[in-house]
């Protein structure tokens, strides 16, 4: 199979003890069972704490957290497991992360999420759209799809990410490709295409806010920032915060939209850029002067929160055709 990443893939690094966050801290994370019999069978000074450390439940294991730390992330917020017993032995989730991946017919889609901190730097400081690297030889299971409907989908998504390389305002961005994604939304449904609502609801900030006090947070520092972004004075972004927030556009579309080959549902796929293109640009218009570290620190956490969750990948979607989707561009055309 091949496998398409963008060009600055290749030079994620996880930053180990230097990373200010990590993704040991706060994450219930699950053991595939091949890694899991290899915990069973491993050196004897390694499997008892192995033992001790991970809870399972059924066919299913997750390591256990200690007050919110993975057991074995240590002092050094180093990996004991990569130390003693090497890099192989990590478990499918700890070896990927923050790797995703999508493998329609003989391709396999991949990039690192806006989540981690490293990732998060590479991507911000991407040329939008970036270049696209294919390499051969790829192993794994893919989703055979309908041609037709791929085509389409990525069709859109090739139009889009072109509009990203222009002069345009985030918010005319966001509305060129709202338009693009309708008309690829026409052409999938036919005669069965529905209109999106489209009213304006007379508080756009107040329903954002319902919405996302409504979603699950592992933490409330994020709900906090939302709410008072969207409460705040409206500023004008900043060349430097338009510039970021493309970047974080096109990794949302890069992400999002190909799921659409799958279920032909390129409306709601558009939701999850649309939405959170307009609410990291209202935290951002927050900032007196905007850093990089500051821009990564808002989008990881923003990713973490809502991004790494599936219920609210979900409940995004689903709100999508209900006047989620239109609130998002009436929220960015004011910070343009
Ligand atoms: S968040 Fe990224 S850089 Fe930090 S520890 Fe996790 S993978 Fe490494």
């Amino acid at each position: 199979m091949k496998l398409v990443i963008p060009e600055y893939y290749e030079r994620f690094a996880c930053k180990g003890g230097m990373c200010t966050d990590n993704c040991c801290i706060g994450w219930e994370i699950d053991i595939d069972p091949v890694t899991l019999k290899k915990y069973e069978i491993a050196d004897a000074d390694m499997r008892g704490r192995l033992s001790d450390g991970i809870c399972k439940d059924g066919d299913s294991a997750h390591f256990k957290l200690d007050k919110g730390r993975c057991p074995f992330l240590n002092k050094e917020n180093l990996c004991d497991i990569i130390i003693k017993l090497g890099e192989t032995s990590l478990c499918d989730i700890c070896r990927e992360h923050p790797r995703y991946y999508l493998a329609l017919d003989d391709t396999v889609y991949s990039g690192v999420g806006l989540c981690c901190e490293a990732a998060a730097e590479l991507i911000l400081t991407a040329k939008a759209p970036p270049e696209y690297v294919m390499r051969d030889g790829f192993d794994g299971e893919f989703e055979e799809c309908d041609g037709e409907l791929r085509q389409i989908v990525f069709e859109a998504k090739d139009r889009i990410l072109k509009k990203t390389a222009s002069s345009l305002s985030v918010s005319a961005l966001l509305s060129e490709a709202y338009r693009i994604v309708k008309e690829a939304q026409m052409r999938i449904d036919g005669d069965f295409y529905e209109e999106i609502s489209e009213a304006v609801p007379s508080d756009i900030c107040g329903e954002l806010i319902s919405f996302f006090s409504a979603v699950e947070y592992r933490r409330a520092e994020l709900l906090h920032m939302i709410t008072g972004a969207l409460r705040g004075k409206k500023r004008s972004l900043g060349d430097v915060a338009v510039s970021y927030l493309k970047n974080i556009f096109v990794y949302f579309i890069d992400r999002y939209l190909p799921q659409a080959a799958c279920d032909g549902d390129i409306v709601a796929k558009f939701a999850i850029p649309a939405l959170s293109v307009a609410v990291i640009a209202a935290i951002f218009a927050e900032e007196e002067s905007l850093t990089l570290a500051r821009a990564v620190d808002i989008s990881k956490s923003y990713s973490s929160e809502i991004e790494y969750n599936e219920e609210n990948i979900a409940l995004i979607e689903e709100s999508a055709r209900c006047g989620l989707l239109h609130n998002a561009l009436v929220l960015i055309s004011e910070y343009s």
